[in-house]
């Protein structure tokens, strides 16, 4: 069943093994179970330290982790855990077996405090790349706190149970049977949902850093590392680590590198950060930032950071078209997401606004999943590349429709259609669909320093060569910023710039 590869990468892994793992099984005679039987048969052919036996468990196939000899571990896989959640199976069978997580002694005591029962479900598809993040921070908990349980439940097994409780984007978690939370999340964030905060004081006794970068997209991850390679103390604040790019699929133009994907991308950033005396405060949000004797990053959670130079990296987020229905419906049939959500709306019509090279890459793709995709553009024409618009062309299932002012989604509980008005003739029409998918650009996370740097009328911040921005010991890099062109790599070069730009501004001041 597994591709010879991804074989010999879980060979390797499964010598990490702490412990004698047992692996409780419970399959039916349908397709998906034979696959979860295959899958687990692999698994424990692969190393004697890993038996069978069979289970118990409310969905069929399911199957779970335990260390052999001890108390269940609460993790669970409803369905096959292949695809992007491989590596959340591999992470589990190893935190199961007792090898130590990669994650901050502080987080796991956090964990620990929580009082349960916390029974957590969360509903995934295999091509959703916000899914593993939020499935490995809740198996992760089940690990380490016994009163905590979770199974992941892999939606296209379940299609009766994901419309029944009416999931309508990826991941959804539910916790003791209710909805939870939605969408992309991280461990910390998740603690925080729960009521669990981090203590504040411990970020208000930092020392003051020389360069505190906020923002860990690409740009903010590469002027850490130039900044740290200086030997100057630097700290970097960021709400998501990886930015954008934990939403991309393939990456075909990251030089040196012919082909990669976002998360894998991400996981190489990261480590090459830690490599360097970087203090990472990861899942923060910047709240405001001030000039006093040195600069004040104050936090949503109420914490002040001191810096004496600040790389503002904070990238950018999906736009919103602001009509009526699209808060409304937002996870009911809205959605921005399309490797995440696409495979829910599967033998359904949808639409997609927004005709540039986004919007058309989300349609091709929807195409192949779903019955019918209507493509909303406002201009009289695409945006997208030739190619792009070639290949949507040649597709039997798309309509494509110009100068088109999407004016409302509509439905009751969710999505059941969306309007817009003909440009030329004023006329309002309706189509009658499940989902829309909204790509129609970015805008700047830059609100929260409205009145500190000067920024352009779409909200970028204004940088010189040299990355400084209008306020000296302020510098910036990437999609936050006007440069002209918005790109992994661009961001990278950017933050680099911004980095030796603060060094400088270092040494002269
Ligand atoms: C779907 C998609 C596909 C793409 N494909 C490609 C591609 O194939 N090749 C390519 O080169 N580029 C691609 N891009 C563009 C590329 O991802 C971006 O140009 C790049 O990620 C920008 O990096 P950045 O560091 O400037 O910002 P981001 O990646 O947006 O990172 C911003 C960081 O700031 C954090 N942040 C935001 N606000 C705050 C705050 N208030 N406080 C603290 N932290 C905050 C975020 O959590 C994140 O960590 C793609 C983009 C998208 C959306």
């Amino acid at each position: 069943m597994l591709e010879q590869e991804i074989k010999s990468q879980l060979n390797e892994y499964l010598k990490l093994l702490e412990n004698d793992l047992v692996l409780k099984v419970q399959i039916g005679s349908d397709k998906v179970s034979q696959e979860v039987d295959e899958l687990v048969n692999e698994i424990a052919s692969m190393s004697d330290r890993i038996t069978i036996e069979p289970g118990d468990f409310p969905r069929t196939p399911s199957f779970s982790i335990n260390q052999k000899g001890s108390e269940d571990s609460g993790v669970v896989f409803a369905g096959v855990p292949l695809g992007h959640e491989f590596t959340s199976l591999v992470l589990a069978l190893l935190q199961v077996s007792g090898r130590p997580p990669k994650t901050d002694e502080k987080v796991i005591e956090q964990i620990k405090q929580l009082e349960g029962p916390l029974h957590f479900e969360t509903y995934v598809s295999l091509s959703c790349q916000n899914c593993p993040d939020v499935v490995q921070a809740l198996n992760l908990m089940s690990v380490v706190n016994p009163a905590i349980t979770h199974t992941m439940v892999e939606g296209s097994a379940f299609k009766e149970e994901v419309e029944s409780k009416d999931v309508m984007a990826v991941p959804a978690v539910f916790l003791n049977g209710e909805s939870f939370i939605n969408g992309r999340q991280t461990l910390e964030s998740i603690l925080e949902t729960l009521g669990s905060t981090v203590d504040i004081s411990e970020l208000n006794d930092k020392e003051a850093f020389d360069v505190l970068v906020v923002g860990g997209g690409p740009a903010g991850a590469s002027a850490a590392i130039y900044a740290a390679r200086k030997g100057i103390r630097t700290g970097i604040v960021a709400e998501r680590f990886g930015g954008q790019v934990q939403d991309t699929m393939g990456i075909e133009n990251f030089i040196t590198t012919k082909y990669t994907e976002g998360p894998k991308l991400v996981a190489n950033l990261e480590e090459h950060v830690r490599d360097y005396d970087v203090d990472i405060m990861n899942s923060m949000r910047a709240k405001s930032l001030a000039k006093k004797d040195l600069f004040e990053l104050e936090l949503e959670n109420g914490a002040t950071l001191k810096s004496k130079t600040v790389i503002v990296s904070t990238g950018a987020r999906w736009r919103n078209i602001g009509v009526p229905g699209e808060a409304e419906f937002k996870n009911k049939g809205v959605a921005y997401c399309p490797h995440c959500d696409g495979p829910i709306f599967e033998g359904k019509d949808v639409a997609v606004v927004g005709g540039g090279n986004s919007g058309i890459e989300a349609a091709i793709d929807l195409a192949g999943i779903v019955k019918h995709v209507t493509v909303l553009e406002f201009l009289p024409e695409l945006k997208a590349d030739k190619v792009l618009q070639e290949r949507l062309f040649s597709l039997p299932n798309v309509t494509v429709i110009t100068n088109a002012r999407t004016s409302e989604i509509y439905g009751s509980d969710k999505v059941e259609g969306i309007r817009y008005v003909d440009r030329e003739t004023e006329e309002e029409h309706t189509v009658e669909l499940a989902g829309v998918f909204i790509q129609i650009g970015l805008v700047p996370n830059t609100e929260w320093l409205e009145g500190t740097v000067d920024r352009s009328k779409f909200g970028e911040i204004l940088v010189d060569k040299r990355g400084a921005t209008s306020v000296p010991g302020i510098f910036a890099a990437g999609d936050c910023t006007d440069s002209a062109y918005k790109q992994i790599i661009i961001s990278m070069g950017s933050g680099a710039t911004a980095s030796l730009g603060a060094f400088d501004h270092l040494i002269r001041n």
